[in-house]
């Protein structure tokens, strides 16, 4: 069977398909012109995916004890579960694996048959090992960091968050630019008080304590503006910022979009995980209020104080974390650790004209 580059969504398909270095027409998903891989020819596929699918085991092999809902078929939880393919047809999937794994298929078939689930998801000592909060929740964990022990809890299992960190690790060469927007008067705000605050008045945010400096930035002056919330017929001033030296950060928009395949990771332990990634994942976006407590940052800051204590021979290894923005869809957030590792260039002073409302009834 041919299939192309464009049938998949997932980098370490796409680049191995690449390297076969065969163009053509892929019947599959009518892309025309385009990497083509034929299942017939190689194996490298079936060897990634065979141990991902490995992880599964069919509804008629799993313990009583495995909740029935927590089942499903093959193809659709490759499709929900991980970013694999561009068609996210149920039909199109099965087509797929079947072909990949056509040797599989042959003693297995049940595999992709049956409805199928993770063992280790509810197998206690697995979870005490491998899981990031152990055999605790989410909820246990916010729960402990704001009410019993905020510095020491023993929640979070390090070792691997600073394992799925270097999954998502995204260097940046000096001189890229990034925004910084302040509410201002018509006059603006100088530049070199565009900064991050001192510590003095360093106040609680997503990614810093009080009292600890943290410069937050924007992707674009539009996300910038957004995030700070400006009122209708305010003056913002957006400063523009340069990156003085190469950085690496660790891009938490990614974080529940790692791509299984990447060698050496363990897809059994990421699969578990997979739940607690994307509260992280969820938490960084969440919008806070003005009536929300400065407690809800705890969560956060404690995962930015964790990247930014990683060091590698001694050297700091990631200068910031990169969040998607919650105000403005498109845009994203680089809260930088070492404010001194931007310099501002330039500012444009805005009026903010119109403001756009939706709402709901909420009672
Ligand atoms: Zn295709």
């Amino acid at each position: 069977m041919i299939i192309c580059e464009k049938c998949f969504c997932d980098t370490e398909i796409i680049s191995v398909i690449q390297s076969k270095e065969e163009i053509g027409d892929c019947p599959l998903c009518k892309c025309k012109n385009v990497y083509v891989y034929d299942t017939n020819k190689y194996e490298d596929l079936s060897l990634m995916f065979d141990e991902l699918i490995s992880i599964y085991t069919p509804a008629s092999s799993l313990p009583d004890s495995y909740p029935k809902s927590d089942t499903r078929l093959l193809a659709s939880d490759l499709i929900n579960s991980w970013n694999i393919f561009n068609n996210k047809s149920e039909s199109n999937a099965y087509k797929m694996i079947t072909e990949i794994c056509k040797e599989r298929y042959v003693y297995d078939a049940e595999l992709f048959e049956q409805p199928v689930g993770i063992q280790e998801l509810y197998d206690q000592d697995y979870l005490l090992m491998h899981s990031l909060l152990t055999t605790n929740s989410w909820d246990d964990f916010v729960n402990a960091l704001k009410t019993k022990n905020r510095f020491h809890t023993y929640y979070v299992n390090l070792n691997l968050l600073e394992r799925f960190c270097s999954y998502i690790r995204k260097p940046y060469k000096a001189g890229k630019i990034f925004y910084r927007c302040r509410i201002s008067t018509e006059d603006g705000i100088p530049a070199e008080e565009m900064g991050a605050p001192p510590i003095e008045n360093a106040s609680d945010g997503r990614a810093n304590a009080r009292g600890i400096r943290c410069l937050y930035l924007g992707d674009t002056a539009e996300t910038t503006i957004y995030e700070t919330r400006a009122g209708a017929y305010d003056y913002v001033t957006v400063g523009k910022f340069k990156l003085i030296k190469d950085i690496i950060v660790v891009d938490l928009k990614k974080i529940n979009q790692i791509s299984p395949f990447i060698e050496g990771l363990d897809c059994l332990e990421y699969a578990i995980n997979k739940e607690h990634l994307n509260k992280i994942n969820n938490e960084m976006g969440k919008i806070m209020r003005r009536s929300d407590s400065t407690l809800d940052y705890v969560p956060t800051q404690y995962i930015a104080d964790f990247v930014k204590s990683i060091t590698h021979d001694g050297v700091v290894e990631y200068e910031g974390i990169e969040y998607k923005s919650v105000m403005h869809n498109e845009g994203y957030n680089l809260a930088v650790f070492n404010p001194n590792l931007f310099e501002c260039i330039d500012t444009q002073i805005y009026g903010i004209d119109t403001i756009d409302y939706r709402k709901h009834i909420v009672q």
